[in-house]
């Protein structure tokens, strides 16, 4: 890909029907929501753990296909303290098959951001649709500096140098051979530039990127609080089944036990504290609150403000 988008007709921006990106402010933080484009999922990798029947009612209840969903992907820009923070990359050129992601750097360079005024990046994991836009030659010209801290657990690293998919039973066996690609050519373009966490790192103010593991060993999320207002941007710790059905394994976790007891103690505190919840894979902008519902979780998307 390039930023003169070859690949994909149609320049993004203001011709774009349908919007690309969501801005929203917690307390003095600003944020913006991106959509990298989706990403499709087959339907069994929603839940290798629950009975077929139980998954195709869900389905239905949600009005889904049974075979294949649009699986979304999004990244966010932060703002604070004069620092400009992106967090995750979106799919890059990793996975053809996906055609209509990708779309992040456009996306970006539409809303005005110019990569050469960020000051970090924030990787919720090393995974190709979170990493993979940081891949792009045009988007490493930019990046690939000594003076951009490129924010990742320790753990994370740690794994991806030697890894082990021995928990991660329900895999398709194309995964891990596809992001151990896209982990490797990312450790080696920007290696020099991780700045490792163990437990959890203040980025700018207000903003705290946290290690959660479970989904990967060094999965992490990102805290903001700032004058009372608080947002949990979540990464892949909950997804788009997650609130109805949290105890169900997704494919791509790594320790599927861990990630759901991580998204479980996420959601419950989430709803306690009442705070806006935005998500890697949840439909865009993926702005809004968690409820209580019984004994499993709501899903309640924020009013657009505009
Ligand atoms: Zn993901």
């Amino acid at each position: 890909m390039s930023l003169d988008n070859t690949s994909h007709p149609g320049r993004p921006g203001t011709s774009e029907l349908v919007p690309s990106r969501y801005a929203l402010r917690v307390g003095e933080i600003d944020v913006l929501v991106v959509s990298d484009g989706p990403l499709s999922m087959k339907t069994p990798n929603l839940a290798t753990n629950a009975d077929p029947a139980v998954r195709a009612a869900w389905l239905d209840h949600m009005c889904l296909p049974t075979d294949e969903i649009v699986f979304p992907l999004n990244a966010a820009v932060v703002r604070s303290g004069g620092r400009t923070i992106l967090i995750d990359s979106g799919l890059g050129e990793e996975h053809p098959d996906f055609a209509r992601a990708g779309r992040w750097a456009l996306r970006l360079e539409a809303a005005g951001i110019d990569l050469a005024s960020v000051t970090d990046v924030v990787l919720t994991h090393m995974h190709f649709d979170h990493v993979g836009g940081l891949l792009v030659d045009e988007v490493k010209d930019r990046l690939r500096r000594p003076d951009l801290p490129i924010h990742a657990s320790a753990a994370e690293a740690k794994f991806w140098a030697s890894p082990d998919f021995s928990r991660s039973i329900s895999m398709p066996a194309w995964f891990p051979v596809a992001a151990q690609s896209a982990a490797d050519r990312f450790l080696a373009e920007y290696g020099s530039q991780l700045r490792l966490f163990e437990a959890e790192s203040e980025v700018a103010p207000g903003v705290v990127v946290r290690r959660t593991g479970g989904h990967t060993v060094g999965h992490s999320v990102v805290r903001l609080a700032s004058g009372g207002d608080r947002l949990t941007f979540a990464g892949d710790a909950v997804l788009p089944a997650s609130f109805d059905h949290p105890d169900w394994y997704n494919a791509f976790e790594h320790d599927p036990e861990e990630a759901a007891r991580v998204r479980v103690g996420l959601l419950r505190e989430l709803a306690e504290t009442g705070e806006v919840l935005v998500a890697c894979h949840l439909p865009f902008p993926s702005v809004g609150h968690v409820a209580v519902a019984g004994d499993v979780f709501r899903w309640v998307p924020a009013f657009w403000d505009y």
